[in-house]
C-alpha cells in the first residue's frame, strides 16, 4: 500500500493520539517527507521489515509518525531517545541511509504569517502545517545511525541476569561494572527508587 495523502492519515492519527492537533500535522509530515526522502513508498507493506525510526520527544508529532511508517514501540522498530526536540531519523536498514528530519524553529513565526486571521493557535498551526512546503517546516541531514543486530525485531541471545536485582535483561542491554553484569537500573540509570 503506496504513501496516502496527508488528509487520509488525519483521520487515523486523530483516533489513535485521542485529539487532532498541530503536532499530529507535523508528525505525519516528518513521516512522509522521511520515507519520500528514502524512497520508501510502502512502509506497512513490502517495506515494511526495512524501516526504523528514531523519535526524540514524547509529545503529539510522536504519536503520529508510527501511523505512516508503521513503526512501534513493541516491534523494536520504533526507538524513542528522548532529546525534547521534535525530530526523527528515519533509517533505511536495507540500504543503509538514514535521514534525521526536525522542525525548523521557525515554523510558527511562518505559521502566524500564514494564517493571522485565525486566531485559535493550534488551528493556526494545523493549518499552516498542511499548507508549508516540507523545505519551509522542516531540516533534512542525511546520517549514519550504528544499528547492531541487537537493535532489530527477532534478535535473539541469551537472557542474562543482574547480578543485583536478579531480573533478566534482554537484548545486550546489560552492562558490565567492576566485572559485574548488571541492568542499567542497578549499574547507576535507575530512574525510580524502591521504597522500604
Ligand atoms: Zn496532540
Ligand atoms: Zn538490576
Amino acid at each position: 500500500m503506496p504513501l496516502k495523502p496527508l488528509s487520509e492519515y488525519e483521520a487515523a492519527a486523530a483516533q489513535a493520539h485521542g485529539h487532532m492537533c498541530a503536532g499530529q500535522i507535523l508528525g505525519l509530515r516528518m513521516a512522509m517527507y522521511g520515507l519520500r526522502l528514502l524512497g520508501i513508498d510502502d512502509p506497512v507493506g513490502k517495506d515494511r521489515k526495512r524501516l526504523v525510526t528514531f523519535v526524540e520527544i514524547d509529545r503529539c508529532a510522536t504519536d503520529a509518525i508510527p501511523v505512516v511508517t508503521g513503526c512501534r514501540l513493541g516491534k523494536r522498530a520504533l526507538k524513542f531517545r528522548d532529546f525534547g526536540k521534535v525530530a526523527a531519523t528515519f533509517c533505511d536498514t536495507g540500504v543503509q541511509r538514514a535521514v534525521r528530519v526536525s522542525v525548523r524553529e521557525s515554523a510558527k513565526q511562518r505559521a502566524r504569517e500564514l494564517h493571522p486571521e485565525i486566531e485559535d493557535r493550534n488551528r493556526q498551526q494545523m493549518e499552516s502545517y498542511r499548507e508549508m512546503e516540507d523545505e519551509e517546516l522542516f531540516c533534512v541531514q542525511w546520517v549514519r545511525v550504528k544499528l547492531g543486530p541487537e537493535e532489530f525485531p527477532g534478535f535473539k541471545a541469551p537472557r542474562v541476569t543482574c547480578a543485583a536485582c536478579g531480573e533478566g535483561v534482554n537484548f545486550k542491554r546489560e552492562v558490565v561494572v567492576d566485572g559485574r553484569t548488571l541492568c542499567r537500573s542497578c549499574a547507576g540509570e535507575s530512574y525510580f527508587e524502591p521504597l522500604g
